[in-house]
């Protein structure tokens, strides 16, 4: 509580007769109590990746409520909010929607004790296990204050809630549904994630890379199968593919320049059934991370022919099989955008509660709307503990990480800091004409 008097104390003497004043303490406080009345309801009732019905349900009405122009099923469970007002540029704020199959084991009082079946009718926990829900209750808030504040900026505000970000799916889907053609094509969009690297109250900015391109591939060798006891009379697929795994990892050590980012990772391996049966296929499943496009061409390249000739020399009866299932590019923050945007914020929190961030090495599939041509703004919402992080960096130790089933974000400060950052970046935006927003941002 002393960090939010804090906070408080801040926006309030920040306040000044400028345009782009940042939310005022009067503000935040008068949507904050239903801002975190709806995380505590999202947290208790998450849902997995495109089955995100009850949670898109309550984030269309309750925009819906203030008066956003309100458009629900875009791509899949989807929602898309319009708030014009009057001429200006078109700013998209996001939030995704999608849980995780995590088994909350934080404790709280508000944990998700939601169990669901998976896409492949297995019984799975589910959890707001990377923070979603925050996000979409900072988007909340954030929506009402803009929507009883159209004094303070003109343009038009879409305010999307996105399904699937976390299979890679729903950005793409919200897309290829019309996103862009049938409301308003924005003239930037903004995101944010929160996390644990940085303490609640406390904002980064990563000028130009943010994440990485990501690239899920399957890959089945071809063998012969056989009697164990008879390992001659075969084509053993196994140790084809065990030879493999280890050829790979001399891509990121020996191939790729040092320096440079790469990340070949084998998540799974499967072949056989039983002891003495020597099977005719294996498969692997890989995940490949870098950062520039010239480096994930080249790694890829190395797979491929690393695969397939280890095929080769083990003698396999058919080349493998190497499919590509999900990609995303890297998600590239504007760097007069990040510039610009980052005096927004300073104002808005104070210079010490912004940073400046370096790239991570997850993924994030926004990368689809900054491919369509829109400048993006994507900043990092620090979450943690302020206490337990000024802790764990004195013990050398790290807090758990999105995903973890100990994920905890440290709601209040986090919450208020992401409603007053939002605030800043939309109405920092939402000023002058598009054209003077385009130039300013990518000359
Ligand atoms: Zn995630
Ligand atoms: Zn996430």
């Amino acid at each position: 509580m002393k960090l939010l008097r804090r906070f408080l104390l801040l926006v309030s003497l920040a306040v000044s007769a400028d345009a782009q004043t940042p939310a005022t303490s009067k503000e935040v406080e008068s949507v904050y109590p239903e801002a975190h009345a709806l995380y505590l309801d999202l947290h208790q009732n998450p849902e997995l990746s495109s089955h995100e019905t009850q949670t898109a349900a309550k984030l269309a009405a309750r925009l819906r409520s203030l008066d956003y122009e309100v458009t629900e099923h875009v791509g899949g469970t989807g929602v898309v909010a319009v708030l014009k007002n009057g001429a200006g540029p078109t700013v998209m704020l996001r939030t995704e929607l999608d849980a995780l199959p995590v088994e909350e084991k934080t404790g709280l009082s508000y944990a998700s004790h939601v169990h669901t079946r998976d896409d492949a009718g297995r019984d799975v926990p589910v959890m707001h296990a990377c923070g979603h829900d925050l996000h979409m209750a900072s988007l909340a808030g954030t929506a009402e204050i803009m929507a009883h504040s159209k004094q303070s900026w003109h343009g038009t505000l879409l305010l999307i809630g996105q399904p699937a970000e976390e299979t890679i799916s729903g950005a793409e889907r919200m897309i290829k549904d019309g996103l862009l053609t049938r409301f308003p094509k924005p003239d930037v969009a903004v995101a944010l994630h929160v996390g644990n690297l940085l303490p609640a109250g406390e904002v980064g900015v990563v000028p130009g890379i943010l994440s990485t391109n990501a690239n899920s591939l399957r890959i089945t060798i071809y063998g012969k199968g056989g009697h164990g006891s008879a390992p001659h009379t075969t084509i053993d697929p196994i140790v084809i593919a065990a030879r493999t795994i280890l050829a790979l990892q001399t891509i990121p050590s020996r191939e790729v320049k040092p320096g440079e980012m790469a990340v070949v990772t084998v998540g799974y391996i499967r072949a056989g059934t039983k002891n003495n049966i020597i099977p005719d296929q294996a498969e692997l499943g890989l995940t490949v991370r870098s950062y520039k496009a010239e480096v994930r061409k080249q790694v890829l390249a190395a797979i491929t022919r690393i695969t397939k000739a280890e095929a080769e020399a083990g003698g396999a009866p058919r080349e493998p099989l190497i499919e590509e299932l999900e990609s995303t590019d890297s998600v590239y923050n504007d760097p007069g955008l990040a510039q610009r945007l980052r005096g927004a914020l300073e104002s808005a929190l104070g210079k010490d509660n912004v940073v400046m961030d370096e790239a991570h090495t997850g993924s994030e599939d926004f990368s689809y709307f900054v491919e369509q041509g829109i400048p993006g703004f994507y900043f990092n919402l620090g979450g943690a503990d302020p206490e337990k992080f000024a802790q764990a960096k004195a013990a050398g130790t790290m807090l758990p990480s999105n995903h973890s089933p100990l994920f905890t974000p440290d709601v209040d400060p986090a919450l208020h800091t992401g409603i007053i950052a939002e605030v800043a970046v939309l109405r920092n935006l939402l000023q002058g004409s598009a054209e003077e927003l385009r130039k300013c941002c990518h000359p």
